[in-house]
Order: C-alpha cells, then sequence, then structure tokens
C-alpha cells in the first residue's frame, strides 16, 4: 500500500466514523438543518416553534394538517367537500399519465388534492379556512382545489363566516387546462358574493404564491396578509426579464417588495399569524354579532340605541 492509499483510506474510515452518525440523525428527522442559515435545529424546538428557524427566521414549508394545527383551536377543525377527487377529463399525458400522477400525489400526500376546506374557530372566532398544500403537484390549481374554495366561500357566505385561504401554489393545473383556468373567475364571482354580504375576507400568500392564484383570489382580500421572504408573483423572474429584457431587483416578488409597493398589506411572521388573524377578524364581526353580548344597564340602554342608529346610518351609507 503507498502512502497515498494509505491516507485515502484511513480519511474514508475517519469519514465513515464520524459524519454517518450526524447525518443518520438528520436523516431520522431528529435534527433539521436550516436551509438559509445551516444551523441544526432539534426537529422538536423547530416543530414547537411552528416550523420557523430561531436563529435566521426562515420560515420553512409547512403542509395543511400541520397548518391548521397552528391555527384553529383544538378539537374544533371540522372539515367538509372531502368527498370530491379529481379526474383526468383531457386524458392528459407528459412524461407521465396525469391520472398515475394524481394516484402517486394521494399516496405520497394522503390528500385527495392540493387544498383541504373547512371550518373551526381561531382564539374563539368562527372562520371558514382554506389552506393549499404544496406537497400535492406543487400546490396547482384544478378543478377540485377551484371547486372545494369554491364551496368553502359559499358556505362562509351562507353562514357569516369570515373566510381566511391559506395560498401555497404554482398557479394553474397545466394538465386540466382550460377548466384550471376557469376556476380563477369562478372563484372570484364566489367572493363578490361573500363581499356583497359585508363578510371578511382575507388571503394569506405563503411562500410560493405564483401564477393563476396570484391573478385571482390571492389577490382580492379586504386585507392581504404575506410571510415573510415569501415568492409571490404572476409570471416567472426569467420570463419577465427576457420579455423585458431588463435585469430585475433582487428582491423583486418578494413580500418585502410587494408591501412596499402597496400589494400587500401586512407581513405577519408565522408565529404571530394565528394572534394577528383572531384579533383582525374581532375586529370585523358584523354589530348583530357584538351587540347581544353588552352588558345592558339601564343608562347603557341609551347607548345602545345611539350605536343602532349609526349601524342603521352606516348600513344606509353601503347601500
Ligand atoms: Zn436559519
Amino acid at each position: 500500500m503507498s502512502l497515498f492509499d494509505w491516507f485515502a483510506a484511513n480519511r474514508q474510515n475517519n469519514e465513515s466514523a464520524h459524519q454517518p452518525q450526524q447525518e443518520r440523525e438528520i436523516a431520522d428527522g431528529l435534527w433539521t438543518k436550516c436551509k438559509s442559515c445551516d444551523v441544526l435545529t432539534y426537529t422538536k424546538d423547530l416543530l414547537h416553534n411552528q416550523m420557523v428557524c430561531k436563529e435566521c427566521g426562515f420560515h420553512n414549508r409547512v403542509g395543511s394538517s400541520e397548518r391548521i394545527r397552528q391555527l384553529i383551536d383544538d378539537g374544533t377543525w371540522v372539515e367538509i367537500s372531502t368527498n370530491i377527487t379529481p379526474t383526468d377529463p383531457l386524458k392528459f399525458r407528459d412524461k407521465k399519465a396525469y391520472c398515475d400522477r394524481l394516484k402517486d400525489y394521494q399516496e405520497k400526500t394522503g390528500m385527495n388534492d392540493a387544498v383541504v376546506t373547512g371550518t373551526g374557530l381561531i382564539d374563539g372566532l368562527p372562520i371558514a379556512l382554506a389552506v393549499m398544500d404544496f406537497a400535492f403537484m406543487g400546490g396547482s390549481m384544478g378543478s377540485v382545489v377551484g371547486e372545494k374554495i369554491c364551496r368553502l366561500i359559499e358556505h362562509g357566505t351562507a353562514e357569516g363566516f369570515p373566510v381566511v385561504v391559506f395560498c401555497a401554489s404554482g398557479g394553474a393545473r397545466m394538465q386540466e387546462g382550460m377548466l384550471s383556468l376557469m376556476q380563477m373567475a369562478k372563484i372570484s364571482g364566489a367572493l363578490e358574493r361573500h363581499r356583497a354580504k359585508k363578510l371578511l375576507y382575507i388571503p394569506v400568500l405563503t411562500n410560493p404564491t405564483t401564477g393563476g392564484v396570484t391573478a385571482s383570489f390571492a389577490m382580492l382580500g379586504d386585507l392581504i396578509i404575506a410571510e415573510p421572504k415569501a415568492t409571490i408573483g404572476f409570471a416567472g423572474r426569467r420570463v419577465i426579464e427576457q420579455t423585458l429584457r431588463e435585469k430585475l431587483p433582487d428582491d423583486f416578488q418578494t413580500s418585502e417588495y410587494l408591501l412596499q409597493h402597496g400589494f400587500v398589506d401586512a407581513i405577519v411572521p408565522r408565529t404571530e399569524m394565528k394572534r394577528t388573524l383572531a384579533q383582525m377578524i374581532s375586529l370585523h364581526q358584523p354589530f348583530h354579532a357584538i351587540l347581544p353580548e353588552l352588558q345592558i344597564e339601564t343608562h347603557v340602554e341609551q347607548e345602545k340605541e345611539k350605536v343602532y342608529e349609526t349601524v342603521a346610518s352606516t348600513n344606509d351609507f353601503y347601500k
């Protein structure tokens, strides 16, 4: 054995003695390496901090069930539209048949399609909530995503609930062609009927929110919230650069850039999300929901009359 071989063999031994242990623990999911700052965090701590890195504030992607767990009061979540499943009306095939692709994702994620919808309480206040899941075909919006979100909004309209939609999407699902694109108009229509009832709608833009989702319900909120450093845009950066033949700023299509330019109303870190949403919703409760709970004594009775008058005149104003 030459000296060179000996060094090579020795280095290999050393590597297998030290590295695999750490790698194994990362692989087991005991530790998670931050994609932004490379710091190793105990996965349980990371989960406890809602998958936000304590070192640098990087927001790791979370699935729909974890998101619902973070937001909704324990034991109050009721999922709706669970029986809607996707079909393959265009018999679409790229490298793989669309129907096979769907089956693979359904097995991998345990979901029917890329969104979960339902109702629950957020700090005691009822909401209708949709959570898109990027793990299912990049959160793409096909007929099922469109239909489920639409039914949720209609449910919210009927019950008088505010609607919150967590967006995470690569855009419309190309495998369903035109049928995907028409979901944009369908959901926008449902939102208009919700708005006509003076109910609150808040989209929350998470990383990434792009394409047809941005071009419809993600931008139609009464208040539009984004998570920090999320990519939000319509067309991809390269497409725009090639079309404009211009270099775009580095922070183009980020939450921060959109906030600066007035497309987003607030950037809310995930750890503050539940509290902030609950606060916004409680401030926008319809009057009839608050008034019956007021402690009314005789002198307050008159104040109440005044409030009713204000409500009546406000309603007239909006008519
Ligand atoms: Zn980090």
